[in-house]
Parts: structure tokens; C-alpha cells; sequence
């Protein structure tokens, strides 16, 4: 800016308001996706506390990030390392958590090692080597997620079902590391397909899994699981943390 511009403009706020529009929808959106939480709950007696909302932004920008923390958001979650990044830099009201939920390569472990709350997307032992070397580093223990491929669809990252348990215990034997539950992505419905009823079987899957898991390893207890079209089932069967876009803001811009 040059110094004439200087003179004529006022102070810049630090941190823009979120823009009322949006933040109404937005604060509709979340209550409507809370309620529908909380009576998923009810259904199975679960306390609406124990599930935790995780906003995924990705494709949505920076006022879309402020109007959700305005609304009460405090967790959000991405799926691309370079867009995270550059989102952590947005102003805030208030602090809040990231998690990484997309897929990770091992070179890019630095970029979110003791910087996000949960890694999602642990799915091989190679990555998991990686994290726990540059959490060594950085002298932070990371807490991390351990993806399993529950439909085994090749479209689809995470571990195969039947490696699951291995490498839950693989991964929490190295430094650096906490592995605090399993997550998952599912299979496309096919077309003709219930969605709600494509997505039970994989849920409940995914769900056995962390209980024999959590049985020998009783700090592997979350269950990430559920997205805008399936929290809900997801919910029914056990998530601890649903991971949710669309429902809260809208279909997303097209990315490449
Ligand atoms: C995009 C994304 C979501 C959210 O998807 P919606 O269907 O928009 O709710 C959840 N999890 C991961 C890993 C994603 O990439």
C-alpha cells in the first residue's frame, strides 16, 4: 500500500465479521444437524455430548469457516494439506481445532504434525513411521485415527479390515504416536440403493472392529464415521465424531 492510500483509509478491522447472510444459514443449518444428532441419540439412549461435530470446509471459503465458528463451531476439519494450511491462518474470534481427514502422504506428515488436533487418515504402517518421526522432532504426541477400508472399495483409502487390528497395534507402539480410534470413507451407494441402509452394515463393521480393538487397547475408543448423507445411521451405530460439509454449508465450489 502506498503512503497516500495509507492516509485516506481508516484502520482495517483484524477481524471481519462474518457475513450476516451467510451466518444465519449457517446457524440454521447447525441447529437443524444438532437436532438431528441429538434424536439419533435418543434412539439408541446415547447422551447428544458424546458425539463430537467436526465441520469440513473444504471447498468453502474463509467466511464460510468465520460464519461457522460464529455460529459455535469449534472443530474443523479438512481434507487437502495446502488448503488447511492456508485456512489456519484465517482470523478467528476464537481458538479452535483442526483435523485432518483426507488422504496424507508421508512427505507432507511435517505440515500437520502437532499442528491439528487428530490426524483421520492412518492407514500404513509407512505413513504412521513418518508421523512418528517427525512427532519425535517437534516433541509432541500426536493423536490420530487409524482409517479402515470397511467396504473394501479400491476407490477408497484405509487399511484392509482384516489388517486393521495389526496395525492399530503397530502404530501405537511408536513414539510420538496416540491412536485414539478408527475411521472410515464408504463405498458409493449404487444408484438404487437405500443410502441410509448401504451405510448400516459398514458402520456396524467399523464399530466391531474398535470394540475389539478398545478391549485390548482401551484408549482406542473413537468411532469417526458419517458424513452429510449418513450421520445419522452413522450416529445409530456408534460415531463419536461425525464429519460433516454439505449439511452445514451447501454443496461446495468445484475443485480440480
Ligand atoms: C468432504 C469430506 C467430508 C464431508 O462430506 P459431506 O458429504 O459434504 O458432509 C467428510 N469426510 C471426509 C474425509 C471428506 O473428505
Amino acid at each position: 500500500m502506498s503512503a497516500g492510500a495509507e492516509q485516506h483509509s481508516r484502520p482495517a478491522p483484524t477481524m471481519p465479521a462474518a457475513d450476516p447472510e451467510l451466518l444465519t444459514m449457517v446457524s440454521n443449518r447447525l441447529a437443524t444437524v444438532r437436532g438431528r444428532i441429538a434424536r439419533a441419540c435418543g434412539r439408541r439412549g446415547r447422551d447428544p455430548r458424546s458425539v463430537r461435530l467436526v465441520a469440513v470446509t473444504k471447498g468453502h471459503p474463509a467466511r464460510a469457516v468465520r460464519a461457522l465458528v460464529a455460529s459455535g463451531v469449534t472443530e474443523l476439519g479438512e481434507n487437502r494439506v495446502g488448503e488447511m494450511l492456508s485456512k489456519m491462518d484465517i482470523d478467528l474470534p476464537v481458538p479452535v481445532s483442526w483435523h485432518f481427514v483426507g488422504r496424507l502422504q508421508s512427505n507432507k506428515a511435517r505440515d500437520v504434525i502437532g499442528r491439528v488436533a487428530l490426524v483421520h487418515s492412518v492407514d500404513r504402517r509407512s505413513l504412521a513411521e513418518a508421523l512418528s518421526r517427525r512427532a519425535q522432532r517437534a516433541e509432541v504426541v500426536q493423536r490420530m485415527l487409524i482409517q479402515v477400508n470397511v467396504g473394501r472399495d479400491p476407490a477408497k483409502a484405509g487399511c484392509d479390515p482384516d489388517d486393521a487390528l495389526e496395525l492399530v497395534g503397530l502404530v501405537r507402539q511408536l513414539p510420538g504416536l496416540a491412536v485414539e480410534g478408527l475411521t472410515t470413507m464408504l463405498p458409493r451407494p449404487p444408484a438404487d440403493r437405500d443410502v441410509r441402509a448401504h451405510a448400516r452394515p459398514f458402520f456396524a463393521r467399523l464399530r466391531e472392529l474398535r470394540d475389539t480393538a478398545r478391549t485390548r487397547w482401551p484408549e482406542v475408543s473413537d468411532l469417526s464415521m458419517g458424513m452429510s448423507a449418513d450421520f445419522e445411521v452413522a450416529v445409530e451405530e456408534g460415531a463419536t465424531i461425525v464429519r460433516l460439509g454439505t449439511a452445514l454449508l451447501g454443496p461446495r465450489s468445484e475443485r480440480p
